[in-house]
């Protein structure tokens, strides 16, 4: 996972030294990531918070989680406040699109759903199909 953002900082320098302008201010995000020592579930490996947002790094590929609106509010209602995996009771805490952005999932409510942080770090960028499906396979809830 720390290639990935090894890849996104060798993607800024080379955009810089080809001559591609970068937005003035996008090397001044103040995005560090940190390694996952017990604070948050075990499935992310590293995180990294901003301003309404945290970004965990998974074995299995990125997930983001933006705090704050509206339809985040409303999808975490949803489903009684509970995450939305078969036989889990823990409360919705993540917003997770059910087809994943990396599979050209939208973010309309329809593909938005709530998820408690454990199941949702473990999904990764697998779509819901593909989660339920892995579940099903390694005797998992
Ligand atoms: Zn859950």
């Amino acid at each position: 996972m720390a290639l990935l953002y090894l890849a996104a900082q060798a993607a800024i320098a080379n955009a810089a030294s080809t001559g591609i302008k970068t937005n003035a201010t996008y090397g001044k995000l103040p995005l560090s990531f940190e390694a996952n020592q017990g604070q948050i579930d075990p499935n992310a490996k590293f995180l990294a918070r901003g301003a309404g947002y945290s970004l965990f790094l998974t074995d299995t590929g990125a997930v983001l989680a933006f705090s704050g609106t509206a339809q985040r509010k409303k999808v975490l209602q949803e489903n009684g406040g509970k995450c939305t995996v078969g036989g889990c009771n823990k409360p919705a805490e993540h917003v997770d699109h059910a087809i994943p952005r990396s599979q050209n999932g939208d973010t309309t409510d329809a593909n938005l759903q709530g998820m408690c942080a454990h199941h949702n770090c473990q999904k990764g960028a697998r779509s819901s199909a593909e989660y339920e499906k892995w579940l099903k396979e390694n005797g998992q809830k």
